[in-house]
């Protein structure tokens, strides 16, 4: 049983959406526009937010970003058919997936299951990785270089610490994309890349070290 929130102002779909939860044993509250949503994520803790994009008064990625400053609730965002700004928006934000409406509720619900068994997995490890100057904590979700403090998505984060725990062995971009965005993520392989550069961008570039190595035609890899 979950506790979770659902931030929609369609509110046929969320009444929908809520009996679904429920009928699973979940517990749900509603809020219909983007402020009210942020006030009440911020205020209770759930296991997980279903957070549409468009809403009234203050937009989904607005709620998400201001929500990602204080806590780490992960969230599917409900984006419109083709949005794809919005869904690498939302990523970026620190969303933890997306569904494209109209969805199928046996898809939404799948990945309701995924996004809260990611989070009690995520719970019980407990561990800090290391490969020269960089660190992670696991339990802190945490990268430090030099002992600095890098600021990452969750995509980021669960990029290096699944290069980091496969030290010194190559992945391919299918391997990386199943780990980093989910099993049951629909996309091009190549968004791997996408985060390989930023990650670049915050660690290898600013701190002058070769962190991410490219294996031509076949993926990445940390080495020692
Ligand atoms: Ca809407």
């Amino acid at each position: 049983m979950a506790n979770i929130l659902i931030v929609e102002d369609e509110e046929k779909i969320a009444r929908f959406v809520e009996l679904e939860l429920v009928h699973e044993g979940n517990k749900v509250k509603k809020a219909f526009d983007g402020r009210e949503g942020l006030d009440l994520a911020l205020l209770e803790d759930f296991d997980l937010i279903l957070l549409d994009v468009m809403l009234p008064k203050l937009n989904g990625l607005e709620v998400l970003r201001r929500l990602r400053l204080e806590k780490e609730t992960p969230v599917i965002m409900l984006t419109a058919r083709d949005a794809v700004m919005d869904k690498v928006s939302g990523l970026d934000a620190g969303a933890d997936d997306y569904i494209t409406k109209p969805f199928a509720i046996e898809e939404l619900l799948a990945r309701i299951r995924v996004a809260l068994k990611k989070r009690i997995s995520n719970e019980v490890k407990t561990h800090v990785l290391s490969v020269g100057a960089v660190s992670l904590d696991e339990d802190r979700h945490q990268v430090l270089v030099n002992g600095e403090e890098i600021e990452l998505t969750n995509r980021e984060f669960e990029l290096i610490r699944v290069l980091m725990k496969n030290k010194n062995i190559v992945l391919d971009r299918e391997k990386l994309m199943n780990e980093v965005c989910g099993y049951d993520y629909i996309g091009e392989t190549n968004i791997i890349d996408v985060y390989v550069r930023y990650v670049r961008t915050k660690i290898d570039d600013k701190y002058n070290i070769k962190f991410i190595n490219t294996v031509r035609g076949v993926g990445y890899v940390i080495k020692d």
